[in-house]
């Protein structure tokens, strides 16, 4: 996603924090000009923390949500907000409240609104069930059990099991079979379902209620004991891994069973496992409880409700599990909420040729095309598609099948029910028994932001989903993979000519990609960590690889299709993903990818095609994304393309309902102008320091740094003047009218002189100064914690000159513009006040300046003088430099080290450490820390209001284009975020839903 932002555009939110002034310049110019790529050797904060870190759930405290002014309390941690719902349970549950919900045909006890209490998958159970589709019937053990639970030492609370024997009675009832019984045994499964889907990071058991006597009646009932053995040993090697913890015990060894099967193949002589006879998979079962006792020192449990509750707590203990935790960091899932648990009565899609299962989406995710898009195996249980061990068959060829072709005319109905009923693109899993359908989940699809606008385009327009839904629906972060790289075309053709197409898998995850190839998701992480761009190749992925994955560029695997754990982590990642690349051959040990007789070895060049799933030897050139095409580069028309206009779509009616105004912060006229084709109402920062470091402006910058009288200084300052003047004039003209929020000078000084000895002497030469001087004045400059001394507002109280020069450089600048017809609204704005007599001091010299330059122009000038707020001082004295202040712009950068007391240059070495240890829920210069540096400014907001109500209040740190601090920006009563023109899109999607009533 960084390439998103490399370039020649302000880095976004999120930028690692290790960058100096001068390095963020750096990026911000590209060190080959206007448009070259920073220097890589600054990796992003993806690459740097495998983007987990930056990661936060943030849930508001009350106080935010209502108009008032109340502040908030302290951070709720785990166990306050565990504690906290217990004694006051949502929804009247808690210790003593209802822990189970039922859904069968003669009773349904929830429904599609609950999922903070039932979780997303018992929530649309329940529904499903409501709406009359077919749900094999079961119950949910709420998400609250699994918070007291945890507040409980881990033990189930008073009742528990006596309900789930009540509960399991109706099972009993409705499908007509028994826990336990030989001759007709009731089998259930027992899943996870937090409030928002975690795919295939919790516990699942399939298959419970299987023992050495229910197998032998479930052979005879099905006539088909290799399918009944066959179910026993998958439930013993899963109950066993999951709940009796019988796992590899160290990196090198096997998972246990895979290899006692694999020894007992090996002693049959069979390759294949469906070589294996009932009387084998007998011996194999033997094996596998044997090997449970001597691991555990335990029999495995024969007695159902035994397995049950093992399995319940197993469940929840998943939650905690690592990948778990770290899938919950990404995708800012509060650790508060809980898992529910969900048991079902077990359907077959394994017991024959007759029967199938499968993983459907109403719409394609991947390009949002209204087909009916998804995949089935004949005679397979649902694991076995997910897992992308076989290669399942779209599901279109259904229809084809005499077997199914009457189960395909019932699914096409079922994808309209659940458009219609849940007024969004659903994705379901469905089992096929002896011809008979069942639906076992459904949730709103992941997708793509291509799918996502399209679909919310199509939805809304074919009146299937409403406006609200399509702007809360979206997850913001996720426009950018709008922006996303595509191949240049001419290298492309030029790799395919070349015959380096190596083959076509399928196409999982929209995007090009390029880089080094790697084999695990170590060093996909290790590389990309020293700022390499690697493409992972796997033969299939599991939730294991997810910090590799997040470290790609591309995922690439041989085995699975466009449901496999891969497809849908990546295309909910915005990775570019090729998958079931079969012709392909991954040797892990070897290091090697064979394919059409090429062999790459790790490290080699590949480039992946995700959007048609081919896959290239060798690296091919990206180039820009339709949008930017469109938006900046103008070498297409809107009307040509279709992504741009359901881009278009979306962001009118993000705009329709947003009430936070969206600005830029940009320092140059084509940024200014790419900002306002991303939807930029004006310049919320302009770094006036950034333009010090064009041509040949830093001699005269040195210069007047190096002067030693104010006289000196001021002949410097006018060699200045012109440039800065010129500056401010191209982006008046390029605002069009629009506001300018214009900073002076803020870093300081020694940030702008040579520090090696050869440029120092070049400098001296140059300057016609000794090199003594020159040293001695770069040696007085120093200081030992330049970001808390003489910088901001300080310079301009200790050399007024400069702050003249720049106020004359604006309004001269401002009068030129407006004398050619150009409306100009600039604001000037003084960084690093704390007290208002610093204000005050370089207003004086703003509104004097102001005054000389009308009188000299003839030109009249609205303007606005203001400040940042962004040390705590500057906040908690809000309401006095509010009577000098005509607006605030809070520098949540600054406002963040400050509050918080680190250093966002020198914090990179312990955010990692912070944020396993949960200390942090996410980076706070990337998320707004909302229960600290908010407090402050919710302070500023209410004390700078009560003195000057009409006061303008924005933001302008690197938070104003993170999705959660937008959010809180709004529901503190800001009038306007800013951030880089990349992230606007995300801004304002992000307003939108914050006007809507979005909380996280
Ligand atoms: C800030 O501190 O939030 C800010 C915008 O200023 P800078 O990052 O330039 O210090
Ligand atoms: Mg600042």
């Amino acid at each position: 996603m960084e390439r998103q932002w490399v370039g020649c555009w302000a880095a976004p939110a999120g930028w690692p924090e290790k960058v100096t002034f001068s390095e963020r310049i750096l990026l911000h110019k590209g060190p080959h000009g206007a448009c070259g790529a920073p220097a890589l050797t600054v990796p992003t904060p993806e690459r740097r923390f495998g983007r987990l870190s930056e990661e936060k759930p943030r849930v508001f405290p009350p106080t935010y949500r209502m108009k008032g002014i109340v502040l908030p309390m302290a951070t709720s941690t785990k166990k306050s907000a565990a504690k906290k719902s217990v004694k006051k349970p949502s929804a009247g549950v808690g210790k003593s409240g209802k822990m189970i919900y039922f859904f069968g045909e003669k009773k349904c006890d929830g429904d599609g609104t609950m999922k903070a209490l039932l979780g997303g998958k018992g929530a649309n159970l329940a529904q499903m069930t409501k709406i009359g589709l077919p749900v094999p019937p079961g119950f949910t053990i709420t998400t609250q059990v699994c918070i007291d639970y945890y507040d409980n030492k881990k033990k189930f609370p008073k009742g528990l099991e006596d309900d789930v024997a009540t509960y399991v009675k109706l099972i009993e009832k409705e499908t007509g079979k028994k826990f336990g019984d030989p001759k007709n045994a009731l089998l259930v499964s027992v899943r996870s379902g937090a409030r928002d889907s975690m795919p295939g990071m919790m516990d699942t058991i399939l298959n419970l209620g299987l023992n050495d006597e229910t197998v032998k009646g479930l052979a005879e009932a099905t006539g088909n004991p290799r399918f009944a053995y066959d179910s026993y040993r998958r439930f013993i090697q899963m109950y066993g891994d999951v709940v009796m913890g019988v796992q590899k015990r160290h990196e090198n060894e096997h998972d246990p069973f895979e290899e006692t099967m694999e020894g007992l193949k090996h002693q049959l002589g069979i390759h294949d496992d469906t070589g294996l006879t009932d009387a084998h998979l007998r011996e194999l079962i033997k094996r596998y409880l044997q090997l449970i006792k001597e691991r555990t020192g335990k029999s495995f449990p024969q007695n159902p409700f035994e397995q049950l509750m093992g399995a319940v707590g197993a469940v929840f203990g998943s939650w905690m599990n690592e990948r778990a935790i770290i899938y919950r960091r990404k995708y800012k899932i509060p650790d508060e909420w809980g898992t529910a648990v969900n048991v079902q009565s077990m359907v077959f899609g394994n017991m024959g040729d007759d029967c199938a299962t499968g993983v459907a989406f109403t719409r394609d995710p991947a390009t949002g095309e209204d087909v009916f898009y998804g995949e089935y195996l004949v005679n397979a249980q649902g694991e076995d598609v997910v897992a992308g061990v076989r290669t399942p068959k779209p599901v279109a060829e259904m229809k084809h099948e005499a077997m199914f072709a009457s189960t395909y005319k019932q699914l096409e109905k079922v994808r309209q029910t659940l458009e219609k009923k849940f007024g969004d693109v659903q994705d379901f899993e469905f089992t096929v028994e002896k011809k008979k359908l069942y639906m076992l989940q459904t949730r709103h699809g992941k997708r793509t932001a291509l799918a996502y606008v399209k679909i919310a385009h199509d939805m809304v327009k074919q009146k299937l989903m409403t406006v609200e839904h399509a702007i809360q629906s979206a997850d913001p972060d996720a426009l950018s993979q709008l922006l996303a790289p595509i191949f240049d075309r001419h290298d492309y053709e030029a790799a395919r000519k070349s015959g380096r197409l190596l083959t076509t898998g399928l196409p999982a995850g929209p995007g090009a990609a390029t880089g080094q190839l790697v084999f695990s998701a170590a060093k996909a992480e290790e590389l990309a960590n020293k700022g390499e761009k690697v493409v992972l190749a796997r033969v299939e992925t599991s939730p294991e690889d997810l910090r590799g994955m997040i470290a790609a560029e591309g995922i690439l695997t041989s085995r699975g299709g466009v449901s496999s754990h891969a497809a849908l982590v990546a295309r909910q990642m915005g990775k570019v993903c090729v998958a079931g690349a079969g012709a392909i051959v991954i040797d892990y040990t070897k290091g090697t990818l064979v394919c059409a007789g090429q062999t790459l070895r790790e490290g080699d060049a590949i480039s992946i095609n995700g959007s048609t799933g081919e896959v290239f030897a060798g690296g091919i050139k990206t180039a820009d994304s339709e949008l930017k095409q469109v938006l900046i580069a103008k070498t297409m028309k809107p009307a040509d393309s279709e992504v741009f206009q359901y881009y278009d779509f979306i962001m009118k009616l993000a705009d329709k309902h947003r009430k936070l105004g969206v600005r830029t912060n940009a320092d140059t006229p084509e940024q200014v102008r790419q900002a306002i084709a991303f939807g930029a109402e004006g310049i919320g920062l302009t770094r006036t320091e950034h333009m010090f470091f064009e041509g040949d402006r830093i001699d005269a910058m040195r210069e007047m740094i190096l002067a030693e009288t104010e006289e000196a200084r001021r002949a410097a300052l006018g060699k200045l003047l012109p440039f800065q003047r010129e500056d401010f004039e191209g982006i008046f003209k390029a605002l069009e009218g629009r506001p300018a929020t214009i900073r002076f000078l803020d870093p300081p000084l020694h940030e702008f002189v040579p520090h090696d000895e050869k440029a120092q002497a070049d400098l001296a030469k140059k300057l016609g100064l000794s090199v003594d001087r020159v040293k001695a004045r770069v040696a007085a400059l120093h200081e030992f914690n330049p970001m808390l001394g003489h910088r901001g507002c300080r310079l301009g109280i200790s050399y007024p000159e400069i702050s003249e020069m720049q106020a004359r450089a604006v309004f001269e600048a401002a009068a030129k513009v407006q004398k050619a017809g150009i409306k100009v609204k600039p604001e000037i704005m003084i960084p690093l006040v704390g007290f208002k007599k610093e204000l005050d001091n370089q207003v004086a010299i703003v509104h004097a300046v102001a005054e000389k330059v009308q009188a000299e122009t003839g030109q009249k000038i609205k303007y606005l003088v203001g400040t940042m707020i962004e040390i705590p001082r500057g906040a908690l004295t809000a309401d006095e430099i509010a009577e000098t202040a005509e607006f605030f712009s809070f520098g949540t950068n600054d406002l963040t080290q400050t509050c918080l007391g680190m250093s966002r240059d020198d914090m990179g070495s312990f955010l990692q450490k912070y944020t396993d240890e949960g200390i942090f829920k996410a980076n706070p210069f990337a998320s707004i820390d909302s229960t600290g540096v908010g407090q402050l400014m919710q302070i500023a907001v209410e004390r700078g209001r009560k003195t000057r109500p009409d006061i303008k209040l924005g933001i302008c740190g690197e938070h104003g284009g993170d999705p959660h601090s937008v959010l809180f920006c709004h529901h503190v009563g800001l009038d306007y975020v800013s951030c880089s023109p990349f992230r606007l899109p995300v801004a304002r999607l992000a307003a939108a839903q914050a006007s809507l009533g979005k909380t996280y």
